[in-house]
């Protein structure tokens, strides 16, 4: 689903990512950790193609993102769901149309508009929150449009970018419930954390980064015996 095969990427005095190497497979859950400056935001800024590696391949479903055209990289941005820790929702439009949004940009229909929105909004359990506006509600609902947002037109890969760093603890547990759903039903999850308890509670593949280099990789116990 994900691939670096030696990929090296320089900012002018700091080293990005240095020779990582990794294959992140269909369906699988991944933690992505390391301190502050390690990489992390490095890592997915290249899987979306919003900076260029310096050196070696990066294949997203396939697709080899280094040689792709500014043309077809609208769509592959699309096959990605982002989650942020700030939500990023727009704050003049509802919660129904901040997610009827991302369908609009990718020309569906009305009717599937008005079909699938409210199933993602019930999903995620936000239905009577749709005619509301993001300042309206708290920051885990808001996550929660933000989830919808993200899976509305079914992307093979979530990226979350500490998507609970903004929640207390209870409510951060809800969207590594919803996430955990939304990855048993077949998404991959690849999601960037400080949350040392989520990580150790998970029981997922762990990655960690430590000056642009993957220094551990550690498949879950539980995702191993589960295979
Ligand atoms: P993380 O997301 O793990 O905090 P980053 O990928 O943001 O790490 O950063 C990795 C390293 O690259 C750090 O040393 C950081 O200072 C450096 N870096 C990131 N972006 C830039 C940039 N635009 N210009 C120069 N250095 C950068
Ligand atoms: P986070 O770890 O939350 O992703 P960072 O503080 O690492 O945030 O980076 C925030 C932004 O600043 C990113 O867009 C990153 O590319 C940029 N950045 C990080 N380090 C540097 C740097 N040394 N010089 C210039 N830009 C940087």
């Amino acid at each position: 689903m994900i691939r670096f095969d030696h990929v090296t990427k320089r900012y002018s005095s700091n080293v990005g990512l240095e020779d990582v190497s990794i294959d992140i497979e269909k369906g699988e859950f991944v933690f992505l950790v390391g301190p502050s400056g390690a990489g992390k935001s490095t890592f997915i800024k290249l899987i979306m193609k919003e900076i260029e590696a310096d050196e070696g391949s990066i294949q997203v479903m396939g697709q080899e993102v280094v040689n792709l055209s500014s043309r077809k990289l609208p769509q592959h941005r699309r096959n990605i769901g982002m989650i942020f820790q700030d939500f990023r929702l727009l704050p003049n439009k509802t919660v129904f149309e901040n997610v009827a949004f991302a369908m609009e940009i990718v020309h569906k229909s009305n009717r599937q508009i008005r079909k699938q929105v409210p199933r993602a909004l019930s999903l995620m359990g936000i239905s009577s929150k749709a005619n509301m506006f993001p300042d309206e509600l708290s920051a885990g609902e808001q996550q929660r449009v933000a989830i919808a947002r993200a899976i509305i037109n079914k992307p093979a890969v979530i990226i979350a970018d500490e998507p609970t760093g903004n929640l207390d603890p209870a409510t951060a547990w809800e969207i590594m419930t919803l996430l955990e759903e939304i990855n048993r039903r077949g998404t991959t999850i690849v999601m960037v954390t400080h949350a040392k308890d989520i990580v150790d509670r998970m029981k997922k593949r762990v990655v960690t980064i430590n000056q642009g280099r993957i220094v551990r990789d550690d498949v879950g116990a539980y995702a191993l015996r589960s295979e």
